[in-house]
């Protein structure tokens, strides 16, 4: 495994030397395990890697964070710790573990074991290989279950009958692992998951956990394509009985697909955009706003994911239609726009392929959104604005004057920011003292 490991990037072999060297000093045993090996086979380039000893885990994530300086998150209930290793590099390590289902579908009951037993506990056969990094078998690919010759075969193939028994969500993993590698499933693998899915076992798994594994599935490359095979195996009704994409819902994901590529091409710039929202909101659009509802209430997203996937249902008639107006204004673009998420908007442009109400959004995000005003939130705290909601609504309002060409340079700018101001505070009066804008001056 040595030759394949040194056509990894310098930060990943700079790390397993590091991993390498407190392996000695501890005298654990160290292994590289999951879906670092698979990759590093394969030939794609990943950057978690997962490293499991024989031996005090967090103990020896521990010393390797000190080695190397970085921060280091320990999950004690779990008995592993991840290290953070700058933006792309992640480096998770844990005991050899077993585990043991007491009943279909619950979590396990872990305790410390073997390599091989750690290993057995797997999903799949190429996600169940291990590269030693210490001792004799230093650099040594240790492969039980034939995972190489199944990556080289292309196979999705479990390690034992009651694989998905155990763990349902190992059906929704294959499936992913299936359309990201373009492998197929192995034949008895096969039916163990339709017998699996015609049980019903997917029902039973904790939504947050089914919640966990469709994000994955719509942040892979091509959303649509594990959708649909997710469709074609297992169905969507552990989700919702209301769930069954049909050929509009994929039409939609193939436009959205394109305005998320032609985004990110065109506007790198713009940082935590999560195209995983337009599509859950995409295989959403087909149903009630309650039904919608009841689905983002039921899979538990966070309060900022679930604002943005119901965002893209409220896009209304009359924002389209102005939108799709000739002759309208760029202050008036920037204001129907500038409220919505960035997954909005990009939603709204996979709807409609009106030139110019396509051309409208790019306008907004490619030039509106982006003009800096002269003036800062400093010169605002100078004229006696405290910062709050108020001090958004004021450098929008300058911005949108500007828009219109009625603000040119700074001091015209500071001009109507005053005025701004000195309306705002009449407005409100001695009812309310603090709209934001402070009376001191
Ligand atoms: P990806 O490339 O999507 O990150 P990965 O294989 O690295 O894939 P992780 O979810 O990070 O996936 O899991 C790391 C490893 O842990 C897997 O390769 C697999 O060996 C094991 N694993 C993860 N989830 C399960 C599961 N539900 N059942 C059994 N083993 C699992």
């Amino acid at each position: 495994m040595k030759t394949y490991l040194e056509k990894s990037p310098r930060e990943i072999k700079r790390l397993i030397s590091s991993v390498k060297e407190v392996s000695r000093e501890t005298k654990m045993p160290a292994y590289l395990v999951g879906g670092f090996p698979r990759d590093l086979i394969l030939g794609v380039r990943d950057w978690d890697l997962d490293i499991t000893v024989e031996g005090d885990g967090i103990g020896f994530a521990e010393k390797l964070a000190k080695k190397l300086d970085s921060r280091l998150v320990r999950h004690e209930r779990f008995g592993t710790a991840t290290l953070i290793l700058g933006d792309r590099l992640k480096l998770d390590v844990a005991t050899t573990r077993k585990e043991r289902y007491p009943a279909c579908a619950c979590l396990p009951l872990v305790s410390s074991g073997s390599l091989a037993e750690d290993l057995f506990r797997r999903d799949f056969t190429i996600n169940a290989m291990a590269i030693a990094l210490s001792g004799k078998k230093g650099w040594e690919l240790i492969d039980k279950y034939r995972g190489k010759e199944d990556l080289a075969s292309g196979k999705i193939r479990v390690l034992h009958r009651s694989s998905f028994k155990d763990d349902p969500t190992r059906i929704l993993r294959g499936i992913r692992f299936m359309q990201r590698y373009n492998f197929k499933i192995e034949k008895e693998t096969l039916d163990l998951l339709k017998e699996a899915v015609a049980s019903g076992l997917l029902h039973r798994v904790h939504p947050h956990r089914i919640r966990d594994e469709l994000v994955l599935m719509l942040k892979e490359k091509d959303p649509s394509a594990q959708v649909k095979r997710l469709h074609d195996l297992a169905g969507l009704s552990f989700v919702s009985s209301k769930l069954k994409p049909g050929r509009q819902t994929f039409g939609l994901f193939k436009s959205v697909n394109k305005q998320v590529s032609w985004f990110m091409e065109k506007l790198p710039c713009y940082g935590d955009f999560e195209p995983w929202i337009i599509y859950f909101a995409a295989l959403l659009r087909p149903l009630s706003r309650e039904e919608a509802k009841e689905i983002i209430r039921k899979l538990g997203f966070t309060a900022t994911a679930a604002k943005k996937i119901l965002g893209c249902r409220r896009i209304g008639s009359k924002l389209v239609k102005s939108l799709k107006r000739r002759g309208i204004k760029p202050a008036r673009v920037f204001s129907l726009l500038k409220p919505l998420s960035l997954e909005e908007i990009i939603f709204l442009r996979s709807l409609w392929s009106d030139s110019l109400f396509r051309r409208n959004i790019s306008d907004f995000l490619g030039v509106y959104n982006r003009l800096r005003l002269s003036i800062t939130g400093d010169d605002l705290c100078r004229m006696g604005v405290m910062p709050g909601p108020g001090f958004r609504k004021i450098l929008n309002r300058v911005l949108v004057a500007r828009l219109d060409g009625k603000a040119g340079g700074r001091r015209q700018e500071l001009a109507l920011a005053g005025k701004i101001i000195r309306q705002l505070q009449q407005r409100s009066g001695a009812r309310c003292p603090d709209m934001s804008v402070s009376r001191q001056r």
